[in-house]
């Protein structure tokens, strides 16, 4: 059957690797799994009678009419022809907090797919087969090339975890890089309150532009943040940071911390 490349379809062949990836949900009957991109039903087939509902999402006319034949009928199973990225997650399913998500996704999309998942409320548990290179940016510590933005976007809020390697000769069409399964597990309750959130998305993507900089120079000068020196020296004043450090070798933790003291700071200053 035909391919369509830019779907990103590279679809897994080797049954031993469906399985061992279905097997780290932990599936009960009780169980809500939305399925990304289900494509032609390589994990889709090991979940199927596994789960109380079961939710297929996929973009490609040809392959949702396969699907429908193949498990429309079933009740338990509600197969939708849908760009993932349009669909409202707030109304998949009564409580979202419950939902495990699933999705061997297409490379082009995964940054998106992955905030979007992020948003609040957010599920359960996510289980993602991504680019290698972009499971060690997610699991990068600091100080290290792949650290940036996306490592501290998805860890100050959720625990993340390499779970594989999947070799690109599990694909057909191969692709052109290796994979990993990662597992996403959004912390419950949310560590940050949304402003917080706001705050720390604004401060990583600033000092992560300016990367090589040190962490005072940005918060000082790059026209998103302009704090006025006497706010970084109580900052210094609260944590005993060196602000001369690069954002770089700030860790996860810490960037949580400064989002709060930015938020706090936000909040203080803005009029009523
Ligand atoms: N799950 C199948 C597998 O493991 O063999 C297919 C994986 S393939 C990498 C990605 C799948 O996502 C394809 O079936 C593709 O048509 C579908 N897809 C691409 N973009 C999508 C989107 N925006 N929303 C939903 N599905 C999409």
């Amino acid at each position: 059957m035909h391919t369509k490349k830019s779907l990103g379809q590279n679809f897994l062949i080797d049954p031993n690797i469906q399985r061992k990836i279905v097997d780290l949900l932990d599936l009960s009957l009780s169980d809500t799994v939305m399925e990304i991109g289900p494509g032609r039903g390589a994990l889709t087939s090991h979940l199927v009678g596994r789960v109380g509902s079961l939710i297929l999402i996929e973009l490609d006319d040809d392959l949702v009419c396969d699907l429908q034949t193949r498990w429309g009928g079933r009740p338990d199973v509600d197969v939708r022809h849908q760009d993932f990225l349009d669909v409202d997650l707030t109304k998949i399913t009564e409580d979202l907090t419950q939902l495990i998500v699933l999705g061997n996704i297409p490379y082009n999309i995964t940054a998106p797919i992955i905030f979007k998942l992020l948003e609040r409320p957010r599920p359960k548990d996510i289980f993602l087969m991504v680019q290698r290179e972009v499971a060690d940016r997610l699991v990068a510590p600091a100080g290290v090339t792949e650290y940036g933005a996306l490592s501290v976007g998805v860890r100050s809020i959720a625990q993340v975890n390499i779970e594989f390697r999947v070799p690109r000769t599990a694909f057909r069409p191969m692709p052109r890089v290796d994979s990993s399964v990662v597992r996403i597990k959004p912390i419950q309750p949310p560590p940050l309150s949304v402003e917080e959130e706001i705050s720390l998305r604004n401060v990583t993507r600033a000092v992560f532009q300016w990367r090589r900089k040190q962490i005072q120079k940005t918060l000082r000068d790059h026209s998103d943040l302009s704090f006025p020196g006497e706010f970084l020296n109580n900052i210094i004043r609260e944590t005993g940071w060196d602000l001369k450090r690069r954002p770089e070798t700030f860790n996860p933790e810490e960037f949580v911390r400064l989002s709060k003291l930015v938020q706090k700071r936000l909040d203080e200053t803005s009029c009523v």
